[in-house]
């Protein structure tokens, strides 16, 4: 068996006037976050990951914020088709673990809800998918609540 690990990272700032979604999950709060697609930053991190353990590149060179057609898309469909990518060089997820660094909202409410939604998108075990939250003790531009930023490391397998 063929064992890989990857990494992934990426932040967003807030904005007014977007919804907040997480992992999938719509978060009540009055900002949201700004990006070409619906800004997921978990999400984005978690398919940073996927590509860079199948050496895939990255997000933007798959789905690159240039195309129309990935305009406020729902980042969980960029992440379904980094899962066919991976399936297509016969990688399969092993385990996922991840980091939302948030000082605002609380996030920990949400997390079982992310766990269900991404476990749906990926097909795999909820129990495969760990994510955590934390905040940045109100230093930098995490902790002056100008943005959010996640990270993730996965590993995935071939036979
Ligand atoms: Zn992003």
């Amino acid at each position: 068996m063929q064992l890989r690990v990857g990494f992934g990272y990426d932040m967003h700032r807030f904005k007014a006037g977007r919804d907040l979604i997480i992992g999938g999950v719509r978060v009540d709060y009055p900002l949201g976050l700004e990006g070409h697609s619906d800004a997921d930053v978990l999400v984005h991190a978690i398919c940073d990951a996927l590509l860079g353990a199948a050496n895939l590149r990255d997000i933007g060179y798959n789905f690159p914020d240039t195309s129309a057609d990935y305009k406020n898309i729902d980042s969980t469909l960029l992440l379904r088709k980094t899962v066919e990518l991976l399936k297509e060089k016969g990688y399969y997820i092993g385990n996922i673990d991840s980091t939302v660094c948030a000082e605002k909202p609380k996030l920990n409410p949400h997390i079982d809800a992310m766990r269900l939604r991404l476990s749906e998108v990926m097909g795999i075990d909820s129990d495969d998918i760990s994510i955590k939250a934390t905040t940045s003790e109100k230093m930098g531009f995490v902790g002056r609540e100008e943005g959010i930023t996640a990270y993730a490391v996965v590993l995935i397998q071939k036979e």
